[in-house]
């Protein structure tokens, strides 16, 4: 099973499937192997207090880190378990009436004895677009990030909003243009902390790049050639697959 404390995956070299009570001394929060029924075909974890002892020989590490240590399958893997995790550490109460709530046998909701509302592990759909112009890419500059970083723009999808409204909408507001051919790329689950980044491409259609300049504080088409040079998204997001693909289609790799 996976250990998590806090946000992230505790490993003893690169090894983070630990069998039961193989990690003693932890003061365990929760734990996938106490729970009913359906729940046992989930990945196992073990929510072990920030303030545990965890033992010699191990570390912490968060799950990009993971991801370049255990690969995309185990970032997947992990990536379910801690959202588990983190909901059953997070949400233990009704928030309709303040009753304890219980998981059920049947699937993965839980119940509130008291009321009966039930509750599923939040997940917010993001959408993530890779927008193309006469052979050069759409990337900006968000202004939460410390560095110099480009990436393409990405937003959260609004309630009631189509996938493809939600390109559309996100795209005008950062950076006031439209666009056409929005064509599905893939997905990624990314558990920072509940997210589901769903990938397009897209073409440029009209209107000139105006940075809304409180999310996105610089943005342009930039050519290949540029892209290669700049700081960009790790190899681990669907980011950088967005812009790898680009790259690709215009016989430019990066390592
Ligand atoms: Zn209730």
């Amino acid at each position: 099973m996976m250990i998590f404390c806090g946000n992230k995956i505790l490993l003893r070299g690169n090894k983070y499937d630990f069998a039961d009570g193989e990690i003693s001394g932890p003061d365990v929060i929760s734990c996938s192997r106490d729970l009913p029924g359906a729940w046992q075909n989930l990945p196992a974890w073990l929510d072990v207090k920030e303030s545990g002892t965890l033992g010699d020989g191990v570390r912490l590490v968060g799950l990009r880190d993971f991801w370049h240590i255990a690969g995309d399958k185990a970032f997947s893997e992990a990536s379910s378990a801690l959202q588990f995790c983190v909901w059953f550490r997070n949400a233990r109460y009704c928030s309709r009436c303040g009753g304890e709530i219980v998981p059920h046998s049947h699937d993965f909701g839980r119940e509130c004895e008291a009321c009966g509302a039930v509750y599923y592990a939040p997940i917010s759909p993001a959408v993530i677009t890779a927008v193309e112009h006469e052979g050069r890419l759409l990337l900006a500059h968000n202004s939460a990030w410390t560095n110099d970083r480009y990436s393409v723009i990405a937003g959260f999808v609004e309630p009631g909003e189509r996938l493809e409204e939600a390109v559309r909408r996100e795209i005008m507001e950062e950076v006031g243009v439209t666009v056409r051919g929005i064509k599905y790329f893939g997905s990624q689950t990314w558990p920072f902390p509940n997210s589901l980044m769903v990938g397009f491409t897209a073409e440029y259609e009209a209107g000139e790049i105006v940075p809304d300049g409180a999310e996105i504080l610089k943005a342009g088409f930039f050519d290949p050639e540029e892209i290669v040079r700049m700081n960009i998204p790790d190899k681990a997001s669907i980011a950088r697959k967005l812009i790898d693909n680009f790259l690709a289609s215009h016989s430019v790799n990066t390592l």
